[in-house]
């Protein structure tokens, strides 16, 4: 199925242009983010059902070519199952398709501690982050360093780093720390405004202007 087959069937099973929405935006980031590396043909399903688990807001199936969109983002109409803010959804998408990458390129190796607390989802979100978060965090991406003491090894807080929890909730959480003037990301602000910028989002409408 190629991505305009995709589109048309979000556009026919969704409402509001939900299609358009979500595989021009796929599209764009998948070249402008990930340089081509994915692609956006991927199975991307929006559902008023709860997620597996409650706080998260979307899941990724790199097996299935899958992404699904839980309910905290989509509501049922009349029109059909819409997102209830678009900005927020594809903050979601953006943090997904990391996931994506993750595995099909980086070889989906996670450490024991999940998904989000290991080198491959570090590797992702900093591919993706100069696009995404209009910020550049190369090297900033390792909470914890270690030193001898008393001859054993410890494990102390890199302060110079992201935290663990800032790193998991990518990219929302780089959106705040910039809204915040984080000093830790001083001096890596890219040219452009990021992609996921609220400017690029009409007030007080859910319409995300195309060709931003
Ligand atoms: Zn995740």
């Amino acid at each position: 199925m190629n991505l305009s087959a995709y589109k048309e069937a979000a556009n026919l099973f969704y409402g509001l242009g939900t299609g358009d929405l979500i595989y021009d935006f796929a599209q764009n980031m998948c070249r402008e983010a990930f340089d081509g590396a994915i692609s956006p043909e991927v199975r991307i399903i929006l559902t008023t059902a709860q997620s597996a688990y409650n706080q998260s807001y979307g899941w990724c199936w790199p097996e299935q070519n899958t992404i699904e969109l839980v309910r905290q983002h989509c509501k049922s109409t009349s029109e059909g199952i819409v997102p209830r803010d678009n900005r927020s959804l594809l903050l979601t998408l953006a943090h997904e398709f990391c996931h994506l990458y993750q595995h099909q390129v980086l070889g989906g190796k996670v450490g024991s501690r999940g998904p989000h607390r290991c080198r491959s989802w570090y590797d992702a979100i900093t591919k993706a982050s100069p696009y995404i978060c209009g910020v550049d965090i190369e090297g900033i991406c390792k909470p914890f360093s270690s030193k001898r003491e008393n001859g054993a090894v410890v494990k102390i807080e890199n302060p110079a780093s992201l935290t663990e929890v800032e790193l998991t909730h990518w990219p929302r959480s780089i959106y705040k720390l910039v809204e915040d003037k984080d000093s830790r990301l001083k001096d890596r602000i890219v040219d452009g405004a990021p992609v996921l910028a609220k400017k690029n989002f009409i007030a007080g409408s859910n319409i995300f202007q195309k060709n931003l």
